[in-house]
Order: structure tokens, then C-alpha cells, then sequence
């Protein structure tokens, strides 16, 4: 029971803890300039609790902790968390602040070729960000355009800054660029504008900065023959500027001191501030401070007339002008390769975009031929369907038409022209393979009475009844014909005459026993039957038809629903009939 309390317990805290995350992180942010003591404790704070932030979260650790890094000197691992936030944080914030920090700590290595890489990169990235890290992102961009000489580009990344309504810090960091340019390109600027910039860097406690701009601004009031403005401004900042403890700024503050006091002739004074400024530049390497106090201690050891001691300061001040110089050299050499690979880059991407192109255009011709080649092959179906479709219909036609012609349209049986081509054939195979066939014709009794008495409609009713009753009989093979008005004929392949005779006989009895009931008439249909052979009457169809009608007039002649056959007289040859 307890155990499930003290998880339900670390559950409750950890998720009430896990939405703090954020703002913890915030608050350890907001502090990192002022206290790295406490801005170490919290991120280690946080560090503990790793599992428990969401992805944003860990991203803004990781920045924080790169930050940290770079601050304690280890710039190389700090930029290695910053290049791969760059490239893959979700949040735009973090991936813009890192695009600053690390332009920033390539200017402060030197590296100045990567930096502008960086810089080339963010400017894309500013394209479509409006958020609260632009200003500080075109500033440091800013900052680092004027340390390698590109004083328009630096002066424009400022003016972006000023035109768009930034912060106290960041407004007061543009304008120090501003002035930078300005004074690099020897551009007047005017005393109440500058004087009021710094007192707003001041207002807002941005005091390194401030420190900047009147020193800045000292060496241009130098430079324009105002020696002893510039030494008000300075004498002014000095509080200021020891506040700073920055090296940087000191030096360069005391060198320009120095460079006034040399104007104005105050050679003691001269002395104590190149000499300050050499101190406080420490291990900072070839700086211009360095340069111009070696030269201002070498003039004014001149001019005490201590030559000896003039000559070891104007070897120093060779030393470190042409340090200095390579430096900036190599600085502008960087550049001009960066900038180079810049437009490589690009010429490289716009060939790239149009071979693209290319293989696009290309891509879409063979898609099209194909389909074109499909559509084709369809079109190709389309006819070949039709054709074949067409062919079928006619022929079907065809047959239908040619059934119609050989077909009587009451009974369906053979009409007489088909049935005498279709009795003929089959004669001439016969003959041809000596095989007997016999041939049956019949005519209905008295049929006139039927269609006076109960009209032509039963008449017709009456036709058809007796072809069905004959079909019966029939087999598969034996051909029924109409001949005429009522009277039929039938071909029996293959049959002798006795057998012949049976189905004539069998064919009478089938349409003596209709039932005529259906007709709603009650009449006896019968017919007379006359059948011949060719073993007697040959393979002739006149001939063989004409034996079967006499029989058929003998069957007539005997009193009707009768079957007679052909038979030769064995005498003198008269044809006569006989019964069944
Ligand atoms: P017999 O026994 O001598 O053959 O007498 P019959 O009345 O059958 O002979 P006849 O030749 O005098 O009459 C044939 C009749 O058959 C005349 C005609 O109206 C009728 N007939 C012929 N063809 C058709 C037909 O298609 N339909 C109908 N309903 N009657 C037909
Ligand atoms: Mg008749
Ligand atoms: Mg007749």
C-alpha cells in the first residue's frame, strides 16, 4: 500500500515537474551572462531529469549546453553541439541561435572562412524568420562583417536591426555597428546622434557596449583633428570602462587615450596609456591596440629625444604591425576564398537546377510519349474492337438474311428452293458412296374445308402443327421442306424403302392424333403420304420427286390418310403405288 502511495507520489512530481521543464530552462537562459555559477547549477539541475523533457526541451538543453562550452573556452565541442542543432532542431529559435553562436565563435577563433559559410547559411534562414533571435542573429552577423573589413555589409546588417523596432541591448549593439562601419569608411557622423546612442547603451546597462562606441567614437574625433573632445569623451568613460574588466575593450581604450594625448602633445600621459594598453591586451595576440601603442611610445620617446629607447619600441611596433597586417591579410584572403566558394557553390546549385531541368523536361517527353503510345495502343483496341464487332454483326446478319431465304416464315421448315439444293446434295453423295435414300412427300386432306370452315388463322395453326408432328418422327438427320401450299416433303438419308415407309406411316398416325382443341376448333387434320426410293427411281431429284407424287395421287385416289410407295411393274414397266 505504501509502495503504490510513494509511486503515485514520484508520478505526481515528476509530471508536475516535467511542464516546468521549459521555464526552468528559460530561467537558467536569462541568467547565463549575469551568474555562469548559477547557470551551471540549474542546467546540471536539469541534466538529472533528461528522460523526462520533450524533444523541444532537449534541444534548448542542448543550446544551453553548447553555450556553457563555448564560454569556458571549449570552443571546438560547444560548436560541434551547435552545428548539429543547426542542421536538425525542430525549434526555429534554437536552430537561428545557433547560427549566431556560431558565426560568433568562428570569429573568435579566426576561423574566418567557416563563419562566413555560417553567415551565408543564416542569411537564408533570416529569409523567413520574423522571430525574437533575427535582430540578435543580424547583429552578430554585423560584428563579424566589420572585423573582416566588410564595412557596407556590417552597416547594412545593422540598419536592419535599427529600422525594425529591436530592444534596448540589441538596438545599442547595432549602433555601435553603425558607428564601427562609419568611422572605418571615415563617414561624418554627428556628435548629438552619437552622444544620444550612448547614453541610451547606458540607460539599458549595456556598458561593454557603450565602452565601444566612445572609444570608437574617440578615434574618429582623433582622426578629425578634435583631439581634445576625444580626450573629454575618454577621460569621461574611464570609470566606465575599468567597471567592464573587459580586456579587449581596455586595451583599445587606452591606445586611443594614448593616440590623443600624443596630438596634444602630453608625452608622459602618452606613455601611460600605451603602456596600459600594452598590459592589458595581455595574450590577445596582434591587435591594433598593440600596434598603435608601440607607435605612439616610439614617437614619443623621439621626441624626449631617447633614441635608443624610441628604436626598441618602433622594432616592436614593426613586429606587431606586420603580425597585424598578416593577419589581416590572412583575414582577406579567407574571405576572398569563402566568398569564392560562395559562388562556386552557387554556379554549382544553378547548374545543378538546370540539369534538373533538364531531366524534368526529359522525364515529361517520355512520360508523354508513353501515354501518347498508350493512348495509341487504346485508339489501335478501339478500331480493332469496332472491326471485329462490325464483322460479327454482319455476319450474324448475313445468316439471319440467309436463314430468312431458305426458310419458310410459317412452318420454319426448308422452303422449296433450299430444300431442293439441300435434297440434291445429298442425292450426289449418295450416288457417290452408293448408299440408298428415300424420299417422302405429303399433302393434307381436304385442307380447303379446314380454312373455309374455321378461317385461314387455324389453317395456318394447322400447318404448323403438322410440321411439329412430323419432326417427331424424323430423325436428326432427315430434311423437312415445304413445297407448297400444304404440301410437304421429307428427305431420309441413308434410308431403304421399308424403312421409309415406316416413318411415313408413323408421320400419318402423329398428325392424324393432333389434338386441335388448341385452335378452339375440334376437326380431323389428316394427310396422304406418298414415298419413293432411289433403288427404284434413281438418284434424279425430278425423277425421285416424281415417283413420290404418284404414290402420293395413289394415296389420294385410295380415299386419303394413306401411305403408298413407288414400285415399278415388273411387266412392261407402268409405275404404280402401293400401300402400306
Ligand atoms: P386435297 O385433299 O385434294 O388435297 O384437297 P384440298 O382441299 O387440300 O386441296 P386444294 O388444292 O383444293 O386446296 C388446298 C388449300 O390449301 C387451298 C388453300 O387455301 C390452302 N392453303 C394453301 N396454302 C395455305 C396457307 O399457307 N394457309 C392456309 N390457311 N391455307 C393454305
Ligand atoms: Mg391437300
Ligand atoms: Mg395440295
Amino acid at each position: 500500500m505504501t509502495r503504490i502511495f510513494f509511486c503515485c507520489l514520484l508520478f505526481i512530481t515528476s509530471t508536475l515537474c516535467a511542464g516546468n521543464f521549459y521555464d526552468r530552462l528559460e530561467d537558467a537562459d536569462r541568467i547565463r551572462s549575469s551568474d555562469l555559477h548559477g547557470f551551471s547549477l540549474a542546467l546540471a539541475e536539469i541534466e538529472k531529469s533528461y528522460n523526462l523533457l520533450n524533444e523541444e526541451e532537449k534541444e534548448y538543453l542542448e543550446y544551453l549546453r553548447a553555450y556553457k562550452l563555448s564560454y569556458s573556452g571549449k570552443y571546438e565541442e560547444g560548436l560541434k553541439i551547435y552545428k548539429s542543432l543547426f542542421k536538425v532542431a525542430k525549434n526555429i529559435d534554437v536552430k537561428i541561435r545557433s547560427a549566431a553562436s556560431i558565426i560568433n565563435t568562428h570569429a573568435n577563433t579566426r576561423n574566418f572562412t567557416s563563419g562566413y559559410e555560417y553567415v551565408e547559411k543564416t542569411n537564408h534562414l533570416l529569409a523567413n524568420y520574423t522571430g525574437q533571435y533575427r535582430h540578435n542573429a543580424l547583429n552578430v552577423m554585423g560584428i563579424f562583417f566589420n572585423q573582416i573589413g566588410d564595412y557596407e555589409s556590417a552597416e547594412q546588417k545593422a540598419l536592419l536591426v535599427i529600422s525594425s523596432q529591436p530592444d534596448a541591448r540589441n538596438l545599442c549593439l547595432a549602433k555601435h555597428i553603425e558607428y564601427e562601419s562609419k568611422i572605418n569608411r571615415k563617414v561624418f557622423i554627428k556628435d548629438r546622434e552619437i552622444t544620444e546612442s550612448i547614453r541610451k547603451c547606458d540607460e539599458s546597462g549595456e556598458l561593454v557596449i557603450s565602452g565601444m562606441i566612445r572609444t570608437h567614437y574617440a578615434e574618429y574625433l582623433i582622426e578629425n583633428n578634435s583631439s581634445t573632445r576625444a580626450i573629454d569623451i575618454l577621460q569621461l568613460s574611464s570609470e566606465l570602462i575599468e567597471k567592464t574588466n573587459y580586456p579587449r575593450l581596455m586595451a583599445e581604450f587606452y591606445s586611443t587615450l594614448s593616440s590623443a594625448y600624443l596630438v596634444e602633445g602630453n608625452l608622459t600621459l602618452v606613455e601611460k596609456f600605451a603602456l596600459k594598453a600594452i598590459k592589458k591586451s595581455g595574450a590577445m595576440g596582434p591587435t591594433k591596440p598593440v600596434v598603435i601603442a608601440y607607435k605612439n611610445l616610439s614617437i614619443a620617446a623621439e621626441k624626449k629625444l631617447n633614441l635608443s629607447e624610441s628604436l626598441v619600441y618602433f622594432k616592436k611596433y614593426a613586429e606587431a604591425d606586420k603580425a597585424y597586417l598578416d593577419e589581416v591579410k590572412a583575414k582577406q584572403l579567407a574571405i576572398q576564398q569563402a566568398k569564392h566558394d560562395a559562388i562556386e557553390k552557387a554556379n554549382q546549385i544553378k547548374l545543378l537546377d538546370k540539369e534538373n531541368t533538364l531531366l524534368k523536361t526529359e522525364a515529361r517527353l517520355a512520360k508523354e510519349e508513353q501515354e501518347n503510345s498508350r493512348l495509341f495502343m487504346a485508339f489501335l483496341m478501339l478500331v480493332i474492337l469496332v472491326v471485329v464487332l462490325w464483322a460479327y454483326k454482319n455476319r450474324r446478319m448475313h445468316i439471319q438474311l440467309r436463314k430468312q431465304a431458305e426458310t419458310d416464315d410459317l412452318t420454319g421448315v426448308s422452303n422449296r428452293s433450299h430444300f431442293s439444293q439441300v435434297a440434291e446434295s445429298a442425292l450426289n453423295y449418295h450416288q457417290k458412296t452408293r448408299q440408298p435414300l428415300a424420299f417422302v412427300i405429303f399433302d393434307l386432306d381436304l385442307f380447303k374445308n379446314v380454312n373455309d370452315q374455321y378461317g385461314h388463322q387455324t389453317g395456318d395453326w394447322a400447318l404448323k402443327e403438322a410440321v411439329e408432328a412430323s419432326r417427331r418422327v424424323c430423325r436428326e438427320q432427315d430434311q423437312i421442306g415445304r413445297m407448297g401450299g400444304e404440301e410437304f416433303a421429307i428427305v431420309l438419308p441413308g434410308c431403304s424403302i421399308d424403312k421409309a415407309m415406316q416413318v411415313a406411316e408413323a408421320c400419318r398416325q402423329a398428325i392424324a392424333s393432333i389434338d386441335t382443341s388448341p385452335s378452339s376448333e375440334q376437326f380431323t387434320l389428316t394427310a396422304s403420304f406418298g414415298v419413293a426410293d432411289t433403288q427404284v427411281c434413281g438418284y434424279d431429284f425430278d425423277q425421285l420427286y416424281g415417283c413420290a407424287d404418284k404414290a402420293l395421287y395413289q394415296s389420294k385416289e385410295q380415299g386419303r390418310n394413306r401411305v403408298y410407295r413407288y414400285i415399278q411393274s415388273p411387266s412392261d414397266g407402268p409405275l404404280t403405288s402401293q400401300p402400306v
